[in-house]
């Protein structure tokens, strides 16, 4: 997989031409350079530069016309009637009103090009400018115009009113050379052009073809009276969506197929002890937990070696499921590693699986950065001899030194907190395992599509019976005496926990406002909640005080646990159901609702307070309110998404599989699904569907 999406458009030709950047007019080996500059390193990379805008430019005609054709731009002459040139040190622009025939202008300067400027423009003098128009108001502005004076009338060329493409402005090059160039590699490369995507595709999804599409976009002579133009620009460009989606759609599908082809992975029929966990659960699994793990048994009892994500809201219960899967691989003779982002979660699913294969025969091992060398040696060992079936552990896991017996099924829990290359890294451990990843972050379908196309996707949606949903609050810091008072006196009620989130650790110069952990648990232990057990809990702490405060805070040894978004990830525990966050205002909504999740973990109703800085902006209140009125995550991540782009659903090693050139994951979400159908369609038959 190519570093950077914009790979995955490239022009194919018949025959390819050779025209260079230096062959168009008016570039020189210099503007060749600033094109480059901008990754335009060839013609065809110029053709693939679409405009940023289309605009009627109405050249020498009459005022009237220009107003008349409504034109963006104008390029026209006309008479000086009056100059209000301001004081000196005004804030107000230099004012000069030109007559057009019928129709006036103003033209207006904020800075003045250089001293002496104003006494140049004379009434009764002629001008040509030209510039953008702004028609609103009174008298058309045109601010910053291009100008020329003479003192006789100009002799002008033809009048025309056209529309035409504006690219963005490059440095060095005037943009009407730049559109000349465009126009002529156009004309030149077009005609040789031809389609990567399959044309029946085309016509299927009644798009246009490759040539057609970038004439429209770049070739706009025939367009003027066009009034079918609008909708053909938008065929264009869905044109080149479509191919970008479908280009990486059809790697992404050989990518998939490729895995699985020469693969042979342990083939797991044998699902007693599966049975005998589901048997022994304190609780009945919800019946979307029921698909998911049979779709996984499934899989397991194939030759072809799973790779499916495993998506569920917070709380939803995967945690399960993976170990249901993990005992069917055991079953089958298959060592299963279970991969966890932190410390905590690896204790704490450690737990969990002591719990759910107790007496059941199944040798349990645990590996993290934390551990003692020797403890460490010894796990190692139990791994490579096959003694241990089932091993937890963090990033440890990966290491070189780690040798497995026979692994034969990979767990990686909240997966975006890893790269691509580390989940590799595990499976390579073992021949040709199955892998199983999951995430809590609900990732909107189109970015699971785009960036995870090489995993099949199961989504769990349900949440576990009984579960009331978290009542949210949005609240200013005013309110915060009122909330602490209300914490302690239902702690003290009800014997109850809360969390108390803060972005950062300490408090600090560098971030003025924002709230931190550790002086706040401070101020909350010896004020409004004297007489609590307070406790801190960061990232820069010591991995065993770390783990020891989640121990005696998961036991109920600690009432309030102040903590950063270390608690965002997986924590379980159903006794906490109060959360206040202070400065929300600084988490994306994916954030805010997985840290959310840490609560309304049983049955009892839980709440959580935003308590939002003072100042924020209207956009973040939206954002905020919106977050307090929903419980759902897909459609908080849908949100988010559209907010603050993918980077934060996929880590930075992965954000930069999200980044297109001519797509966008939110408004082409449609043309997303279409171009993996199809080309699903085309690399694996009917197995894609
Ligand atoms: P997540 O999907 O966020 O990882 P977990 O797997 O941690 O969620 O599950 C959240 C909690 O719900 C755990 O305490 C788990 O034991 C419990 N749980 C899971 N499935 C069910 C169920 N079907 N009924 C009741 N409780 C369940
Ligand atoms: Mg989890």
């Amino acid at each position: 997989m190519p570093d950077s999406r914009p790979g995955y458009f490239s022009l194919t030709y018949d025959e390819p031409p050779s025209l260079s950047l230096e062959d168009l007019d008016g570039i020189g080996p210099k503007r060749a350079e600033h094109l480059r500059s901008r990754d335009i390193d060839t013609t065809e990379d110029l053709l693939l530069f679409v405009p940023r805008k289309y605009r009627r430019a109405a050249r020498f005609t009459t005022g009237a016309r220009a107003a008349e054709a409504n034109a963006g731009y104008v390029e026209l002459c006309g008479r000086i009637e009056r100059v209000n040139n301001p004081p000196r040190h005004s804030r107000r622009p230099l004012e000069v009103h030109v007559v057009c025939g019928q129709q006036s202008f103003k033209l207006l300067w904020f800075n003045l090009p250089y001293r002496g400027f104003a006494q140049k423009l004379k009434a009764g003098g002629w001008v040509t400018f030209s510039g953008e128009v702004d028609w609103d108001g009174g008298v058309p502005s045109v601010a910053h115009p291009s100008m020329e004076l003479s003192k006789k009338k100009p002799s002008l060329p033809d009048a025309r009113v056209e529309l035409e493409p504006v690219y963005v402005s490059m440095e060095g090059i005037p943009d009407a050379t730049l559109r000349g160039a465009l126009e002529q590699a156009a004309r030149r490369l077009l005609p040789a052009v031809q389609d990567a995507v399959p044309a029946g595709l085309l016509d299927r999804r009644d798009l246009p073809r490759i040539r057609k599409a970038l004439r429209t976009i770049h070739l706009l002579d025939s367009n003027e009276d066009r009034p079918s133009f609008e909708a053909d620009l938008r065929a264009a460009r869905d044109r080149l969506v479509y191919e970008e989606f479908y280009s990486l759609q059809v790697a992404l599908a050989n990518e998939y197929v490729q895995q699985r082809r020469a693969a042979r992975a342990p083939q797991c029929t044998d699902r007693e002890l599966g049975r005998d966990l589901v048997r022994r659960l304190p609780f009945e699994l919800t019946d979307d937990q029921k698909k998911a793990a049979g779709r996984l048994a499934d899989d397991l009892g194939r030759r072809m070696p799973m790779r499916r994500l495993l998506q569920g809201d917070v709380g939803s219960g995967k945690t399960v499921v993976a170990f249901l899967t993990c005992a069917i691989a055991i079953d089958n003779g298959c060592q299963a590693a279970f991969m966890a982002p932190t410390d905590i979660l690896a204790r704490q699913h450690l737990k969990t699986a002591r719990d759910l294969f107790e007496d059941l025969d199944v040798s349990l091992a645990c590996l993290t950065g934390s551990m003692p060398e020797p403890q460490r040696r010894e796990t190692l060992r139990r791994l490579a001899d096959g003694s241990a079936d089932l091993v937890i552990g963090t990033h440890a896991l990966f290491t070189d030194d780690v040798a497995f017996d026979s692994l034969g099924m990979v767990v990686v829990d909240e997966q975006h907190k890893f790269g691509v290359d580390q989940r590799e890294a595990l499976l390579e451990k073992g021949r040709d395992p199955h892998l199983l990843a999951m995430t809590a972050t609900p990732i909107p379908r189109s970015l699971a599509h785009s960036v995870f196309g090489d995993l099949d996707l199961t989504v769990i949606r349900q949440k576990p019976p009984g579960r009331l949903p978290v009542r949210t609050f949005l609240r200013t810091r005013q309110s915060a005496p009122d909330v602490y008072e209300y914490v302690r006196d239902r702690i003290r009620e009800t014997g109850q926990q809360a969390f108390f989130v803060y972005p950062l650790v300490e408090e600090s110069q560098k971030a003025p406002g924002r709230r931190s952990a550790v002086d706040s648990a401070e101020t909350l232990a010896n004020g409004p909640l004297k007489g609590l057990r307070v406790a801190i809990l960061h990232g820069q702490m010591r991995d065993e005080a770390k783990s020891e405060t989640m121990r005696a805070f998961a036991a109920g040894d600690i009432d309030v646990l102040c903590a950063t978004t270390v608690v965002e990830v997986g924590m379980d525990v159903p006794n906490a159901t109060m959360m206040v966050i202070e400065s929300p205002e600084v988490f994306g909504l994916s954030q805010l609702h997985q840290l959310r999740g840490r609560v309304g973990r049983s049955e009892m109703q839980s709440m959580c307070v935003l308590l939002a800085g003072y100042g924020i902006t209207d956009d973040a209140e939206k954002r905020l309110t919106h977050f307090a009125g929903t419980d759902d995550g897909f459609e908080l991540a849908e949100v988010d998404l559209e907010i603050r782009g993918p980077g934060q659903f996929l880590g930075e090693r992965q954000s930069g599989r999200a980044e297109f050139r001519f797509g966008d994951l939110i408004d082409d979400a449609e043309l997303l699904e279409v171009a993996r159908r199809d080309a699903r369609q085309r690399i694996l038959g009917d197995a894609g569907r």
